[in-house]
């Protein structure tokens, strides 16, 4: 066999590898008894593979109630991290979006946290290799019952990220702020309408979270409490505005996911939004204890903390 045909051969298997790739869950939410399931087996499948294990790990977690898009751009995460090399890697205009399916309509989904089952080497600038896994992290976030659960799962998911992306609809409300019990937090308001108050994007996005998180004298106390806390638990925290992708995205139940059918803004802010969580120079390894964790230690680590939530 010719050195090309081995290429195109292995390149192949490569994509074979793409095309079978998936969400799997790994923390289950059973809601009956609010007990929490990790599924180890699941877990050790994704992260003790043989060419990841040993490398320092990225984990980016999307979180955040039901139906508020977080699929829809987890998928769009999916495509830069394939097509990490071409400038195009937004996608060809009628190519419909895959990954972490998401859909249309209001029918109960599962809580609990997913990751997707393959996990990417990536060359950081200075040349060291690291492992970076996408974490899905669904909750109802929104009725009373739920609430702790919702905490618990959301504490779980930042406890074992590197950069959580905390994805929240239209605004920040005080509930919101209350779930934050304990790295990288990232608030990510969808259908910002206020663009001329504060321009869409990182820079709009800080100086809208700084009013918004502000400890004002005249706060009720439990208020200001809450945001002082959120202040001493993360050493980075950022805001970013995204547009309303249009119409056809938030309504049609034909809508597939293909570009011609999204907003020209949503899409430019997505073009930069991405990159900030997943270009290789803005990679964060996951530390714990002022170390870095690899694959192999995370797997201890999810099984570390699910005991201490379960007790
Ligand atoms: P998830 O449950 O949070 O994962 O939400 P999905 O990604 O499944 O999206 C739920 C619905 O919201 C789908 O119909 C999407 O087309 C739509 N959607 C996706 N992104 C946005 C957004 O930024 N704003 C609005 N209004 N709808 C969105
Ligand atoms: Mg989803």
């Amino acid at each position: 066999m010719s050195p090309e045909e081995e290429e195109v051969l292995l390149s192949e298997e490569d994509e074979e590898e793409a095309l079978s790739a998936r969400p799997v869950q790994i923390v289950v939410a059973h809601e009956d008894d609010h007990a929490f399931e990790l599924d180890e087996a699941a877990l050790e499948r994704i992260l003790l593979q043989e060419h990841v294990r040993d490398l320092n790990v990225v984990v980016v977690s999307v979180a955040g109630a039901f139906r508020k898009g977080k699929s829809f751009l987890l998928d769009f995460m999916l495509r830069f991290m394939y097509n990490q090399t071409s400038c195009s890697w937004l996608g060809g205009h009628e190519e419909p979006l895959t990954g972490f399916t998401w859909r249309g309509g209001c029918e109960r989904e599962t809580t609990g946290i997913l990751a997707w089952s393959e996990v990417f080497v990536v060359d950081k600038p200075d040349g060291s290799k690291v492992a970076v896994l996408l974490i899905d992290t669904q909750g109802a976030f929104d009725s009373q019952s739920t609430i702790k659960d919702c905490a618990t799962l959301f504490a779980l998911s930042t406890m074992t990220s590197s950069v959580q992306v905390y994805n929240l609809s239209q605004n920040v409300q005080e509930d919101d702020l209350q779930h934050l019990q304990v790295c990288t937090l990232m608030f990510l308001i969808r259908d910002w309408s206020y663009p001329y108050e504060h321009s869409y994007g990182l820079e709009g996005g800080k100086s809208f979270l700084e009013k918004r998180l502000q400890v004002k004298q005249n706060q009720h106390e439990e208020l200001q409490n809450v945001r002082k806390h959120i202040h001493s638990c993360f050493s980075n925290i950022g805001c970013f505005l995204l547009p309303h992708p249009g119409l056809k995205v938030a309504t049609n139940p034909n809508f597939d996911g293909r570009l011609t059918d999204i907003d020209d803004d949503f899409k430019t802010e997505l073009v930069n939004l991405v990159p900030i969580l997943l270009s290789p120079e803005n990679l964060v390894e996951k530390e714990i204890g002022g170390s870095k964790v690899t694959c192999r230690d995370l797997v201890q680590y999810f099984k570390a903390y699910m005991k201490i939530y379960q007790g």
